[in-house]
């Protein structure tokens, strides 16, 4: 198996991006909220993990009893 980043083989150790699948070195891949990723899918995943944590803090203000008007 190859690594997709850095084209070379995997003996051990290897990761799978969390997205497409493909086989990575973990020292290539990248890990966002405790998964894998490969550097096409980390752009993605970064960019959902903030919509996450968005949506998360949006649920917390809701939920405070207070009123902005
Ligand atoms: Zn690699
Ligand atoms: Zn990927």
């Amino acid at each position: 198996m190859e690594c997709v980043e850095c084209g070379r083989e995997i003996k051990e150790g290897g990761v799978k991006c969390s997205t497409c699948a493909a086989a990575l070195h973990q020292e290539c891949a990248k890990k966002v909220l405790g998964k894998w990723y490969c550097r096409r899918c980390y752009k993605q995943a970064k960019k959902s993990a903030k919509f996450e944590l968005m949506a998360r803090r949006d649920y917390l203000t809701k939920k405070l009893p207070k009123k902005i008007w």
